[in-house]
């Protein structure tokens, strides 16, 4: 198997096809591993989300980090694994009232541990809150990880075959970086049989793309037309911050999106501009500076001091250094991943994680690999690159 792209999401899949007895190739264009999209992500993962199928995704990765060190054989792998909570405040009545029935719906698919608060329970657990919230919901079982030392540890599991358990005899990884894949080679009968890249031919039986916001490109590769909206996102980065409490849950207003979660002495900030255009694809995206100061000036419309007023307080500072990181989300048309084979034989996608590749890449993978393995029917796969869009309520992040 080859696999095109070596971020997080060709990483597990290099770890799964490993684990499944396959031979393995991740082709990384860059000089290094994970360094475009999953190098700018916040790691966090969460089951609150709108739908049964992305939690299923979310859970199984969930226990994947829980026991990463047993299930791939890496037992001294430091993650970073942080059950730091996911906390939505409402700052509005109806907002609250939304929210709340967002929860029991989650209650109904099993997800049972997730907390209303009102405002006064809510301020009580969690003393920066403003005087304004309504409501809250809160996860305790949600948090983060570092991403770059998730990617790096499937590969490096997938590098050493021998540890992991239970795995098939005969798979294993290896890596070529700075190597960028130009052609999709495919054979007489219309069958994908290995790649052409600036540094030579590989061939393979089976070829993955997982090249996060390019995969639309490389997909045109072999004519097709995958319907992949690549947007830039953006982190703001506090290396220190004394006001952020360590042990805070990622804190998100839930009308706006505005959110930030600890990180070491600092914190991470982000916003989920709910008008971004989509745009090129790109390898080198570029942060925009304007995009911090709304959300760090407590007069803009999604400062991050309405819900958590101690922003105020930096903003009046102005000294603290921040820097920003940016990276593109590739957005499906209704926000789910495309995943398995596409309609040229062999060649498969895992992509269009819609700004969850963190979180939802460890089920995802698996499920790519018992596709192409014929471990899974083809039915059974809810995220088949042909489906029609499935209606969603908004997903706010
Ligand atoms: C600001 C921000 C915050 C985020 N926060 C979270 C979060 O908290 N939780 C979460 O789950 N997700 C989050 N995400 C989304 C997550 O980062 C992505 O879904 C994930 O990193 C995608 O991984 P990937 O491996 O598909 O893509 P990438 O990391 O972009 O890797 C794709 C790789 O493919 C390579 N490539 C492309 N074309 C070729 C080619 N022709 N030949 C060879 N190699 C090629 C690229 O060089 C690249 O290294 C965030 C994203 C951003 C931008």
């Amino acid at each position: 198997m080859v696999i095109i792209g070596g971020g997080v999401v060709g990483a597990a899949t290099a770890f799964f096809a490993t684990r499944a007895g396959l031979r393995v190739a991740v082709l990384e264009a860059r000089p290094r591993l994970a360094t475009l999209t999953t190098a700018a992500s916040t790691g966090a993962f969460r089951l609150q989300f709108d739908n049964p199928e992305e939690i299923a995704l979310v859970r199984e990765g969930i226990e994947l980090f829980s026991e990463f060190g047993v299930r791939t054989g890496l037992e001294e792998w430091d993650l970073g694994l942080t059950l730091g909570g996911y906390l939505f405040g409402a700052l509005t009545d109806q907002a609250a009232e939304r929210a709340r029935r967002l929860v029991q719906r989650q209650w109904a698919w099993g997800v049972t541990d997730v907390e209303l608060l009102d405002g006064d329970e809510a301020r009580h657990r969690f003393p920066y809150l403003s005087v304004e919230v309504r409501g809250a919901r809160f996860r305790a079982g949600d948090g983060w990880l570092d991403p770059r030392r998730l990617a790096l540890g499937y590969v490096a599991a997938a590098s050493n075959p021998a540890r992991i358990p239970n795995a098939r005899a005969g798979g294993g990884a290896v890596v070529a970086t700075s190597c960028r894949v130009t052609a999709l080679a495919i054979d007489a009968r219309g069958r994908v049989d290995g790649v052409v890249t600036d540094r030579g031919a590989v061939s393979a039986e089976s070829v993955v793309i997982a090249a996060g916001p390019l995969s639309g490109e490389v997909s045109a590769l072999g004519g097709l037309s995958i319907d992949l909206r690549p947007t830039t996102r953006q982190k703001l980065v506090f290396p220190d911050l004394p006001e952020v409490p360590a042990d805070a849950p990622m804190t998100i207003e839930e009308e706006t999106a505005a959110h930030w979660r600890p990180n070491g002495g600092g914190c991470f900030a982000l916003w989920t501009d709910p008008g971004a255009q989509s745009s090129e694809a790109t390898n080198d995206p570029v942060p925009d500076q304007t995009w911090a100061f709304g959300l760090l000036d407590p007069s803009s419309d999604h400062a991050l001091a309405r819900l958590s007023p101690f922003w105020k307080d930096v903003w009046a500072r102005g000294t603290d250094n921040w820097y920003l990181q940016a990276g593109q989300y590739e957005y499906t048309p209704d926000r789910r991943p495309f995943l398995g084979p596409t309609r040229i034989p062999g060649l498969a996608l895992n992509a269009g994680y819609s700004g969850h590749g963190v979180m939802a890449s460890a089920a995802g993978s698996r499920i790519v690999v018992d596709l192409l393995t014929g471990a899974m029917p083809p039915e059974a796969n809810a995220f088949h690159v042909d489906r029609a869009p499935v209606a969603r309520e908004h997903d706010i992040l």
